[in-house]
């Protein structure tokens, strides 16, 4: 089985869009294969009818393909299984290790209430796991499962280390309903079993579902897989993850502007870890991905360690690529689109741009001044700064940016020496000429503005201030 090729899958139920911890359940499973060579598989558990509509469905594809958690094949609908979950039980049960059960719910809860009453365990031990057959009555019946009586099941898991379960704790799980469905309990051991799957990296709210879910395996004889429970994800004060703490679908995310590769390196680090590495590239992650780098206590939301990890993705992303991002970015929060002259413009100034901008939001602020167009309505900062010496000094600097050649080098020395010249420091000269320039106080510096305007554009932008 270790020789067998890596096959992972991501099984979630849809609930209306892919949140943050299903996310990075995604990602684990992903960096585990793609780094082994191996396969990332994706099953729907669209067993709940009423949950699993074609949006939600919809939402959690749509919230992997940002992400780009690829995954191999089709996507697997758990519902469309339901025939070849029941088949395996109906094997098990002409094998001898399920039996039809018809104890009646007030025979279990009578049941239960005479074990209370005694002080035993109150687990539902059925009258008929031996029974035979032909004591059966035509009755309405559940199929469960025989499940051992003694000894202990293990769960080998990677994070967790061994976890032992007294089978006396373990009752004869239903594995058929009295209308014949079959529970979501066996529909992941049958589809895990028929999908290959070899590891099963999970949430470690179904570490007690393994030890069920290996009676199945058992009976089957079938291969258990390698188990890896990760702890959940909470929030910055240690308590369960909600809402309030970034307990939100990955769109949100998208639409809060943090580049996709920025939320991949930050939920692989969350609850994961590769010596001191905090920035990495995702060939990085993918051969650095191992069990042995998560930890076994819950991982601490912290978006300013998103913010810090977006902002160093969005600095070496390639300028193109970038441009793409951010159209997407406007997309998903239903702003307009931009036109081709102001991607145009976004492309020129992108090498500028990317550096210090921790959100696609951010870059953007920062492009207004190559986005907007001539004459530019100073905001009120702006304003402040455009007062009346001010407005004087930039007059004095028009000759000079007219003579000087257009190097950066060249621009410093000039702008430098008219604010000496004005017994100003440098700084204060140049909000005059953002605000000019810009029209607003954010913006990249006033050198790289002018090296991406031009001259003349430039000396336009400063004439429309002098009114
Ligand atoms: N559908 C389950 C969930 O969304 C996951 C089951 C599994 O990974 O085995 O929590």
């Amino acid at each position: 089985m270790s020789d067998a090729p890596v096959v992972t899958r991501f099984a979630p139920s849809p609930t209306g869009f892919l949140h943050i911890g299903g996310a990075r359940t995604a990602l684990f499973n992903w960096l585990y294969a793609r780094g082994r060579g191996g396969k990332f598989l994706l099953r729907i558990e669209d067993t709940d009818r009423e949950r699993s509509t074609p949006e939600a469905t919809a939402a959690i594809l749509k919230g992997l393909d940002w992400l780009g958690l690829d995954y191999d094949g089709e996507a697997i609908s758990q519902f469309d299984r339901a025939d070849r979950h029941a088949a395996v039980a109906h094997q098990l049960l002409a094998e001898g290790k399920a039996y039809k059960c018809f104890s009646t719910q007030e025979e279990i809860a009578a049941f239960r209430e005479a074990a209370r009453a005694e002080g035993k365990s109150t687990l539902f031990r059925s009258p008929w796991r031996d029974a035979d057959p032909a004591t059966h009555p035509d009755a309405p019946f559940v199929v469960r499962i025989k499940a051992p009586q003694d000894g202990a099941t293990v769960i080998a898991d990677q994070v967790q280390g061994d976890v032992t379960i007294r089978n006396d704790q373990l009752d004869d799980m239903i594995l058929l309903r009295s209308d014949g469905t079959p529970v979501y309990m066996l529909a992941v051991v049958v589809d895990d079993h028929d999908m290959g799957v070899t590891h099963v990296i999970r949430g470690d709210d179904h570490l007690n579902n393994a030890a069920r879910q290996m009676m199945i395996y058992g009976a089957m004889g079938w291969d258990v897989p390698v188990w890896a429970h990760i702890p959940l994800i909470h929030g910055p004060d240690g308590k369960k993850l909600s809402k309030r703490h970034g307990a939100l679908g990955v769109e949100e995310y998208q639409a809060m502007g943090y580049p996709a590769p920025g939320m991949r390196n930050y939920l692989a680090r969350l609850g994961w870890s590769h010596g001191d590495d905090e920035f990495f590239t995702d060939e990085q992650a993918q051969a650095w991905f191992d069990f042995n780098g998560i930890g076994k206590s819950p991982a601490r939301f912290d978006f300013k360690k998103l913010e810090n990890l977006s902002g160093q993705h969005i600095a070496v992303m390639d300028d193109a690529a970038l441009l793409q991002e951010v159209t997407g970015y406007l997309q998903a929060r239903g702003d307009t689109p931009l036109s081709p002259e102001q991607n145009d413009g976004l492309l020129k100034a992108m090498s500028v741009l990317k550096q210090g901008s921790r959100t696609y939001g951010q870059l953007l602020d920062k492009a207004w001044f190559i986005l907007g167009s001539r004459p530019f309505a100073p905001d009120e900062k702006a304003a402040k700064a455009l007062d009346t010496v001010s407005l004087g000094i930039l007059k004095q600097l028009t000759p000079q940016l007219q003579n000087a050649s257009w190097s950066r080098e060249v621009l410093e020395t000039v702008v430098s020496d008219v604010a000496e010249a004005n017994d100003l420091k440098l700084g204060k000269l140049a909000q005059p000429l953002r605000a000019a320039l810009a029209g607003r106080m954010v913006s990249p510096s006033v050198f790289d503005m002018m090296l991406i305007l031009g001259r003349e554009e430039t000396l336009a932008r400063i004439a429309d201030t002098q009114g």
